[in-house]
């Protein structure tokens, strides 16, 4: 049995005040959760408010970014020994924000992928097809694609969780329904079935992200291959991802 995830993206959005409130009002509501794993990623400048403000809950701190060097002469970058330090266990890499706005390419993915696993934190690695693509029939293609090279030559992948985040479905209130998503989710399983065996497959973790909200988070849990959310504007409100996270169990 896969133990359930539930991701917050808290993307830019939150100063530290506003930070600190709002995992203060988690702590209360999923401090003590028992049936999944809790994340929550806020803004580099509020992470060391929230990992100070959970500390002795069982929700866990990502971070939405990093760069794949340990250090140097990188302006405006965050270093996987930095986050580490700030408390981060987790880490969001390919969210398809950073891939379209940002330009951030398959290439850079991988190399983040490698440089936090070998870091000690979890990379949380994004996969999925724009409008255009599922229009054209090329979802699979794509998402197959994505998945490769972000850790095809990863030969351990017991410490990576995928979320397939269709880009139509993101901060759009279009959700992919339950069973376009079980599709995908059912599809990646296969390629990591077949690439590196039963055992990783069943273990893996694949996450659903994509207008998550509590009345549809039911609904995409009830299939098979769908394991938790990565969870955007909803993780906002404390009371929405509690609602979200009550529904994964
Ligand atoms: C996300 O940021 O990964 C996301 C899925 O956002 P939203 O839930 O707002 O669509």
């Amino acid at each position: 049995m896969r133990r359930p995830l539930v991701v917050g993206n808290w993307k830019m959005y939150t100063i530290p005040v506003r930070s600190k409130e709002l995992a203060s009002s988690l702590k209360s509501n999923l401090g003590n959760c028992d049936w999944a794993d809790i994340v929550v990623c806020p803004p580099f400048t509020s992470i060391a408010v929230v990992a100070s403000e959970l500390e002795g809950s069982t929700i866990e701190i990502g971070a939405q970014n990093l760069h794949w060097e340990k250090e140097g002469a990188f302006t405006g970058e965050i270093s996987p020994g930095m986050l580490v330090d700030a408390g981060c266990r987790w880490v969001i890499i390919g969210h398809s924000e950073r891939r379209h706005i940002f330009g951030e390419t398959d290439d850079a993915v991988a190399r983040k992928v490698k440089s936090a696993l070998e870091s000690g934190l979890k990379p949380i690695v994004c996969l999925g097809e724009s409008l255009r693509q599922r229009d054209r029939g090329v979802t699979k293609d794509i998402v197959k694609k994505q998945l490769f090279e972000a850790i095809g030559d990863i030969r351990d992948i017991s410490r990576i969780t995928i979320a397939y985040e269709p880009v139509w479905a993101i901060g759009t209130g279009r959700t992919a329904s339950p069973t376009q998503a079980q599709d995908v989710h059912r599809f990646v399983r296969k390629i990591i079935f077949e690439n590196w065996g039963h055992d990783s497959a069943a273990a893996m973790r694949i996450l659903y992200g994509g207008s998550v909200k509590p009345d549809n988070a039911v609904d995409l849990r009830g299939q098979e291959d769908i394991d938790g959310f990565l969870v955007g504007g909803a993780s906002l409100k404390a009371g929405s991802f509690t609602a979200i996270t009550t529904a994964v169990k």
